[in-house]
């Protein structure tokens, strides 16, 4: 639900006083498997990037959640596809922005093939530690098109790409939260 509330400060948990609903997504979302499980990952992880109060970017977490949510609701998109974009998303305004076009190791221009959750993106032929995973280029593509919310360019990827790059989003959060999110095995589904 997208819901104004009117809160009193207490020490320990705040008082709702007041509440009024400013759109019912829940119904929109609770009659689809996919996009409640999708929708459930994404509260999930907002909630561990903003736990500390004075978290640094709460209003762009904010907004990047309830947009997210509003398309999953209107089924904008696959719901895997909005789920992945929103995390690479998320990590983005949590200081963790993946790199998908230069090398992220030593930033020479692209496009290049391997792929590692550990420098943050893909690597070029001299920055890729042994047993680096091999990306090939569409796979590369669909995770800068995800990233950047290049829907066009997403609508036409197929299962295997899709596959791979959503699995690599999801390894990647879990490096950089160190753990793991129980809501996340939809990535795994399909
Ligand atoms: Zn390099």
């Amino acid at each position: 639900m997208h819901t104004r509330m009117q809160l009193v400060p207490r020490r320990n948990m705040d008082i709702i006083v007041q509440t009024e609903t400013i759109h019912p997504y829940g119904m929109m979302l609770t009659n689809d498997y996919d996009s409640f499980g999708a929708a459930s990952a994404m509260v999930e992880t907002a909630e561990q990037l903003t736990r500390d109060e004075d978290v640094a970017g709460g209003t762009a977490h904010y907004q990047l959640l309830h947009g997210a949510i509003a398309a999953l609701a209107r089924r904008a998109a696959a719901p895997k596809m909005l789920l992945t974009s929103y995390l690479l998303r998320a990590l983005t305004i949590a200081g963790w922005a993946p790199t998908f076009d230069e090398c992220s190791k030593c930033g020479i221009e692209g496009p290049h093939n391997w792929l590692s959750v550990s420098l943050g993106g893909v690597v070029c032929d001299d920055c890729a530690p042994p047993q680096t995973t091999y990306a090939p280029d569409d796979v590369v593509a669909l995770l800068s098109a995800l990233l950047a919310g290049n829907w066009p360019a997403i609508e036409g990827a197929q299962n295997g790409e899709i596959r791979q790059a959503t699995s690599f989003v999801a390894q990647y959060l879990q490096y950089h939260l160190e753990k793991n999110l129980q809501s996340l095995s939809v990535m795994e589904q399909g």
